[in-house]
């Protein structure tokens, strides 16, 4: 039998386009107060009753909706917020597509009431399940909105299945909620529950409220290991909260991305955050951000999804850059004195916390620059290149650059004579174990963890060198031959070049066997089968030419645990200091590669409370 085609009549295609925008309790949430906001509110109250199927109702105090456009409101396509299609290039409000409300009225009981600005009363329209829009009547209601959603889906019983328990459907409104919350400091927030009282966001206007703001969405523990952070390039500028590496999570969940204050989803975004912070990630693991772009609207498109989390980039490739370098610089300036909040404790009267709304970290500020530098104690010049010798096959590395001979006149001014020659890390004392080096500086006790920190040395200058494009290499006196599965003499034989980069000679020997004929210098003496295969290993995973190059850093960071000082090294006092210089003249050198703390600080007051000492 044939079927006629029929047009479809606006409830059917309300409650069809409803699916792309209401998916759960949760979307309506957003819908509201995207709107509430859209509107200008400074406050908007939500009630809701049974994880939001039950009701849903969101209360603001914005510009509210005169009573002639009330019904407009409710009808499909009808929007305040955009009259030509390039008006979508410009958007600077949430909503644009003019589809939430009717969407919503379709598949749930809707109540309507507002009073417009400057309107002398308040007035409501009710739709129920996609019906007609009833007349406006009066109704009291102070200058704003309040929409009230009830039985989600009663009418759409095929959809009402999809929902989930009330905690789990309460969780997500929950998450819409402190994203909204992160999104807008200057607005005020309250959510209640089941006739309970939940969530009170406060206006937050200044940096310690949206610090505590921070504190309450994120976990006391983000709020005391996060630096604030602002990079600007040309019309591009990002800013927000970086939790430090060494606070890494198992999950994506405390990750934040805001495009001109909207709350987004993108993998591109999410990409170039992550390689940001590849560096000190343990794999496996995640970092932590509050992060905002600003940019020029008409180079984001924010019509690509109706549920509007979505957004595409017209210059993609610079965006990613942006973002990767900035977040990378940012991470890289995180040396020694910025994890001190972490590692010292936040009960230390010695070093305060330092809050993130601390300057933001600039160019440069690593010790490199600080006017420690150039006070240093350190042994004359040739004494240390014995020392570096004896320390290892390490001393092409970054040591040299470190240990330059003392400039005791050229303290730079307005540095406490007092503290003057003491380097941030201080000087050893000994050695613990083969394990730790047990320095003193200024605040008290240094405990260093000798391979992590040495890994991490070793790492910088191994990164460095490729960076520089001279990874010195050692030809083999023996190649040394590996036989392989074809696989992997295959990816061997085709990423030649790349091996090059690495400072690796490698040649295809036959099917299954390949020949390694130089090494980079500083792994010479590493455990050279093992770092082949492992590169062989990564090869084949990754295989497409980005995740290879990215894989590299992840390569240098085995490599430099292979080549670092294993614990139970006996360490002579000289060598020590140089580890410690070493250690602050090391970008990131507050982690090992791994995200773990390479070092700790136990203060004075620390140590005085341990023992009871009031001083
Ligand atoms: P959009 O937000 O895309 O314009 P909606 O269906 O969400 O579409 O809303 C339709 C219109 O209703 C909006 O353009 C706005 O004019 C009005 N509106 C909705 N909610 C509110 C509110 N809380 N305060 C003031 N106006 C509102
Ligand atoms: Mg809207």
């Amino acid at each position: 039998m044939v079927t006629r085609i029929k047009v479809m009549d606006d409830r059917l295609i309300n409650q069809i386009a409803a699916g792309e925008v209401v998916e759960r309790p949760a979307s309506i949430l957003k819908e509201l107060m995207e709107n509430s906001l859209d509107a200008g509110a400074q406050t908007i109250s939500i009630e809701c009753e049974h994880g939001g199927m039950k009701r849903i109702r969101v209360c603001d105090d914005g510009n509210g909706i005169p009573k002639d456009d009330l019904r407009l409101a409710l009808s499909r396509h009808a929007t305040s917020k955009l009259t030509v299609f390039d008006d979508l290039y410009s958007v600077s409000t949430l909503g644009f597509r003019g589809e939430a409300l009717p969407s919503i009225a379709a598949v749930s009981r809707l109540r309507l009431r507002s009073r417009a600005r400057g309107a002398s009363q308040g007035w409501e329209v009710v739709c129920n399940g996609g019906d007609e829009v009833s007349e406006p009547k009066p109704s009291p209601h102070d200058t704003g909105t309040t929409v009230t959603i009830e039985d989600l889906f009663f009418n759409t019983p095929a959809r009402r299945k999809f929902l989930r328990a009330e905690q789990t459907e309460l969780s997500h409104m929950d998450k819409v909620l402190r994203t909204m919350a992160l999104a807008r400091f200057d607005v005020g927030l309250e959510f209640n529950h089941n006739g309970r009282r939940g969530v009170v966001f406060k206006p937050a206007l200044n940096e310690s409220s949206q610090m505590n703001r921070i504190t309450q969405v994120c976990g006391e523990a983000f709020g005391a290991n996060c630096v604030y952070f602002e990079q600007t390039t040309g019309e591009l500028k990002l800013s927000g909260w970086l939790g430090l590496p060494t606070f890494s999570r198992s999950q994506r969940d405390l990750q934040y991305f805001f495009v001109n204050g909207r709350a987004v989803r993108d993998n591109l975004l999410s990409h170039a955050a992550r390689r940001g912070y590849k560096d000190v990630m343990y794999h496996g693991r995640h970092p932590a951000y509050i992060v905002n772009l600003e940019m020029p609207s008409a180079k984001v498109d924010v019509n690509v999804h109706p549920a509007k989390t979505e957004v595409r980039f017209r210059d993609t490739r610079s965006v990613h850059d942006f973002i990767y370098r900035s977040l990378h610089q940012v991470v890289a300036e995180l040396t020694p004195g910025d994890t001190e909040t972490l590692q010292s404790g936040a009960n230390s009267s010695v070093m305060q916390p330092r809050t993130p709304f601390a300057t933001a970290p600039s160019v440069g500020t690593g010790f490199q620059n600080s006017s420690f530098q150039n006070t240093m104690r350190l042994p004359a010049t040739d004494q240390l290149h014995e020392q570096m010798s004896s320390y290892g096959q390490l001393a092409s590395g970054p040591a040299n650059q470190v240990a330059k001979p003392p400039e005791l006149n050229n303290a730079g001014p307005g540095i406490d004579a007092s503290h003057q020659d003491i380097p941030p890390l201080g000087f050893a004392l000994a050695q613990l174990k083969g394990a730790y080096v047990l320095a003193e500086n200024e605040h008290g006790l240094i405990l260093v963890d000798m391979h992590a920190a040495h890994e991490r040395i070793v790492y910088e200058g191994l990164k460095s060198q490729m960076d520089s494009d001279h990874v010195a290499v050692q030809p083999l006196l023996v190649p040394l031959t590996l036989s392989t599965s074809t696989r992997e003499a295959d990816a061997a034989e085709q990423h030649a070049e790349l091996f090059a980069d690495l400072g690796f000679d490698v040649h295809r020997m036959g099917e299954s066997t390949i020949k390694v004929s130089a090494v980079p210098v500083l792994l010479e003496h590493a455990d050279l089968p093992t770092l082949v295969r492992d590169v062989l290993s990564d090869l084949l995973e990754l295989g497409q030419s980005r995740a290879v190059e990215d894989s590299i850093n992840e390569l240098l960071s085995t490599a430099a645990c292979h080549g670092s000082v294993r614990a139970n090294r006996q360490l002579t006092r000289d060598e020590m200091n140089v580890l410690l210089r070493q250690m602050e003249a090391t970008e990131r050198a507050g982690q090992c590669n791994h995200g773990r703390p390479t070092w700790k600080q136990v203060s004075l007051t620390e140590l005085d409370s341990w023992f009871l000492r009031g001083r």
